[in-house]
């Protein structure tokens, strides 16, 4: 901190006001990509980094401030778990709304708690329920327990959902706990706040990363990822280009949802291709493999088990033969035995690499070429 506490101190100003600017960023960005909860916690994050300034910049033992710093230190973590409440949407809706009344909702109870102990001595609280150990936190031990808690509670969040507001909430409850915790330290609530405010940008801008890049599907790279790699391809590289066999007929027999879960199933094993392969959703039920580095003869081992693997995968689905048409009928039928089917699906692959091609598009175009023939040689087959 030392070095951090110069610096705040030779531009006061910058250093004090920075919060506000990174989170009201944060506020603005959360609108159009869609990302209400990070919004919701950036508001609670700047009141509560106001509170801090407005507030708390006094000795602790001064009128209510003990009281405003418990409230927040406790307060806060209930704010970043509220945002689970509502539904991910933009923050400008009847949601941030809603999560704006909440917060007012506990302001007014914390008006009321402070106005109500102003009169009363709460010297006997202090040392009892809320006792704190000056060497470890200002905090009263059980708050400072409480906040371990809640940090754990929201890893375990991150460790198991990983979605991008478990990890926003998880930092800003982080970084919130240092400060309340190492409250007298010069410039902590500035530098703490700062850094989860940037840490919140960078969760938005990946997650609009992730909007444009990843398929939302299968979960892989999609057609502009690939477009985006295409220009960083080097000198050798091979090109595949996979695609489902009879996939419209699978669709019509099991239904496109079925027909969804065989795309997520592929994408799956695909992303297991050794070779240091990358996968790509092209398009549709078209998929593509890059090797960068490698010739077609030096990827063909690859994909020659990544055909094998798919066409081997036992998919077990509930066999719609059986489904009566009739909606009634069906729900009266519905809840007996659930009749299940294993089928397989199969892949084609075509594959060229960029030994006498040069651009990209024309490797591509190679590699769609041989996947024609590879469907013309019967489907399940790698052709080069
Ligand atoms: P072929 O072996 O020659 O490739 O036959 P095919 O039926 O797979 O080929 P075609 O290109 O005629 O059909 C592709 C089908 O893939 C049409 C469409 O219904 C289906 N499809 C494309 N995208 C999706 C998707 O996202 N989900 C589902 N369930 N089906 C898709
Ligand atoms: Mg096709
Ligand atoms: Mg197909």
């Amino acid at each position: 901190m030392d070095g951090i506490i110069q610096l705040s101190s030779e531009n006061q100003g910058f250093s004090y006001i920075l919060p506000y600017i990174v989170l009201s960023i944060v506020l603005l960005l959360s609108q159009p990509f869609n990302q209400g909860r990070i919004g919701m916690i950036a508001i609670s994050m700047a009141i509560a980094y106001w509170i801090i300034q407005e507030r708390l910049q006094v000795p602790l033992s001064y009128g209510t401030t003990r009281i405003e710093f418990t409230l927040t230190a406790f307060l806060l973590p209930i704010c970043m778990m509220a945002t689970f409440i509502f539904p991910e949407r933009r923050i400008f809706s009847k949601f941030g709304a809603g999560y704006l009344c909440i917060l007012l909702f506990m302001f007014f109870w914390c008006w009321i708690i402070t106005v109500h102990f102003a009169d009363n001595d709460m010297t006997e609280i202090w040392q009892t329920y809320l006792l704190n150990i000056p060497e470890i936190s200002p905090l009263p031990v059980i708050v400072v327990l409480y906040s371990i808690v809640m940090c754990g509670l929201s890893a375990i969040f991150v460790l198991t959902r990983s979605n991008n507001t478990d990890l926003a909430s998880y930092t800003c409850l982080l970084y919130s706990s240092l400060t309340f915790s190492l409250f007298s330290v010069d410039y902590i609530s500035s530098t703490m706040f700062s850094i989860a405010g940037l840490l919140l940008l960078l969760y938005i801008i990946s997650a609009s990363h992730e909007l444009a890049f990843i398929d939302q599907l299968t979960g892989i790279p999609g057609r502009r990822a690939l477009e985006s790699e295409m220009k960083h391809l080097g000198r050798t590289y091979t090109i595949a280009m996979l695609d489902v066999d009879h996939f419209k007929k699978f669709n019509d027999t099991y239904g496109h949802d079925t027909g969804d879960d065989v795309l997520k199933l592929v994408a799956s094993i695909m992303a297991q291709t050794g070779g240091n392969a990358k996968v790509y959703r092209y398009g549709g039920e078209e998929f593509t493999v890059l090797f960068k580095g490698k010739t077609a003869k030096q990827s063909l081992e690859y994909l020659e088990e990544l055909r094998e693997d798919i066409a081997d995968y036992d998919l077990i689905i509930r066999d719609t033969s059986t489904r009566p048409k009739d909606n009634k009928e069906g729900q009266a039928k519905r809840g007996k035995a659930n009749k299940t089917k294993v089928v397989n699906v199969t892949i084609s692959i075509g594959v060229a690499d960029s030994e006498d091609l040069r651009k990209p598009q024309l490797v591509i175009k190679a590699a769609d070429e041989a996947l024609y023939r590879a469907k013309e040689g019967g489907r399940n087959c790698v052709s080069e």
